[in-house]
C-alpha cells in the first residue's frame, strides 16, 4: 500500500516511527518492540537508517517483518550522504524487490570527520539527488522527504530553505514529513508558507512525546527546536519523577495532535521510538476521536 493513498482520508490517522537494532545481538528485543506497535495498526510504519551505515543493516529486514507479518505498510528511510551511488543502488534494488513501496528519501546529517570535506566529489550532495536516484530506479516508488517548520540548521534563511524544499518535491517527492516541534503555531506558520511557495504535496507533521528529561537535552540538540515555556514547566515540575515525566510527556504529544487535528490536520507521524507503551497510550488517549 502507497503511503499517498493513505493520506486523504477525513478522519484522524496515526502513523508510528521505530528504529533498527543497531547489532545483531539487540534484534530481537528490536523486533519484539516494532512487533507490538505494528499490532496497534497504525496507518504505517517508518523504519530509520542510519547516516554512514551505522544502524542501515537492519533497516529492511524490521521494515519486512512489520510488512510481511502484520500488514502494516511501511516507509523504508534511506540516507545517502557520503554513500557512492554503487551503494545506494544496490539498496533500492534490496528495497524494490522485498516489494517495499514507500521510501523515505533523505540526505542524512554529515558524519562529524566530513564536516568542511570537499564535497564537490561527493556522489550525493542533497536528498534531491536521492529522490531522483529512486524515481529512476522505480517511477512507481512512493517517495517521502524530510521539511523542517523550524527552518534546517544548515540553511541561512526559511525563505531558502523552502525554495530547495519545493526543488525535493518537484523532482518526486509525494509527501513529507516534518521535523519534531513542540508548539504547533509553528507548524501552522510554516504550512502558509510552504503552500505560498507552491509547495502542495500531503504534510504529516512528526510529534515527539518526551517522556523522560533527558530526552529534552538530546532532543533539542538533534533538532534544534524551539521548546515553548508551558513545556519547560513541566519538565521543571515532574523532570525528576520518571513515572510523572512519561505521563505528563504523553499527555502533552497528545494535546498537540488533538490540536492539530482540531485544525484540520488528519495525519500525524509519532516519533515513537521503539516504545510500544508509549505508542498504545497516545493511541488509548485519542481512542474515541480515531475510533479505535
Ligand atoms: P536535504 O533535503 O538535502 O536538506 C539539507 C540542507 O540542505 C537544508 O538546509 C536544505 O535547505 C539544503 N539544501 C537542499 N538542497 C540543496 C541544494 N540543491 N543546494 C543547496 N542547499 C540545499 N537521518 C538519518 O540519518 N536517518 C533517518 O532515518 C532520518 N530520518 C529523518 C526523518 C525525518 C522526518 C526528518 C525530519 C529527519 C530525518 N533524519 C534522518 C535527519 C536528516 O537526515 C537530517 O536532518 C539531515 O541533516 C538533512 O536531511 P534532508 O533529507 O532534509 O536533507
Amino acid at each position: 500500500m502507497k503511503i499517498i493513498d493513505l493520506l486523504n482520508q477525513k478522519a484522524l490517522s496515526l502513523s508510528f516511527e521505530v528504529f533498527p537494532p543497531k547489532t545483531q545481538m539487540n534484534f530481537d528485543s528490536v523486533k519484539t518492540a516494532t512487533e507490538e506497535i505494528a499490532k496497534l495498526c497504525p496507518a504505517f510504519m517508518s523504519v530509520t537508517y542510519g547516516a554512514g551505515g551505522g544502524t542501515s543493516k537492519y533497516t529492511l529486514d524490521i521494515a519486512k517483518n512489520i510488512k510481511e507479518l502484520y500488514g502494516v505498510p511501511t516507509l523504508e528511510h534511506l540516507t545517502c550522504v557520503s554513500s557512492t551511488k554503487e551503494t545506494v543502488k544496490q539498496k533500492i534494488a534490496e528495497i524494490k524487490a522485498a516489494g517495499i513501496e514507500n521510501v523515505m528519501a533523505l540526505r542524512g546529517d554529515i558524519p562529524p570527520e566530513l564536516e568542511g570535506a570537499d564535497r564537490s566529489r561527493w556522489d550525493y550532495n542533497h536528498a534531491i539527488d536521492l529522490v531522483r536516484e529512486l524515481k529512476s530506479a522505480n517511477p512507481d516508488f512512493c517517495i517521502g522527504g524530510a521539511c523542517y517548520p523550524e527552518i534546517h540548521p544548515e540553511s541561512a534563511t526559511q525563505k531558502d530553505d523552502i525554495m530547495h524544499l519545493k526543488e525535493k518535491v518537484d523532482a518526486g517527492c509525494d509527501f513529507l514529513t516534518t521535523q519534531m516541534f513542540f508548539d504547533n503555531n509553528l507548524l501552522y506558520n510554516f504550512l502558509y508558507k510552504i503552500r505560498e511557495a507552491g509547495i502542495t504535496v500531503p504534510i504529516i507533521p512528526g510529534i515527539m512525546p518526551i517522556t523522560n528529561a533527558n530526552q529534552v537535552a538530546r532532543a533539542i540538540k538533534l533538532s534544534g527546536s524551539f521548546m515553548p515555556q508551558r513545556f519547560k514547566s513541566l519538565v521543571d515540575k515532574f523532570g525528576s519523577d520518571p513515572n510523572a515525566m512519561k505521563q505528563a510527556g504523553i499527555a502533552y504529544a497528545t494535546d498537540q495532535i488533538i490540536d492539530l487535528y482540531a485544525n484540520g490536520i488528519t495525519n500525524v507521524h509519532v516519533y515513537s521510538m521503539n516504545k510500544p507503551d508509549v505508542a498504545a497510550k497516545i493511541q488509548g488517549n485519542l481512542s474515541d476521536i480515531l475510533g479505535k
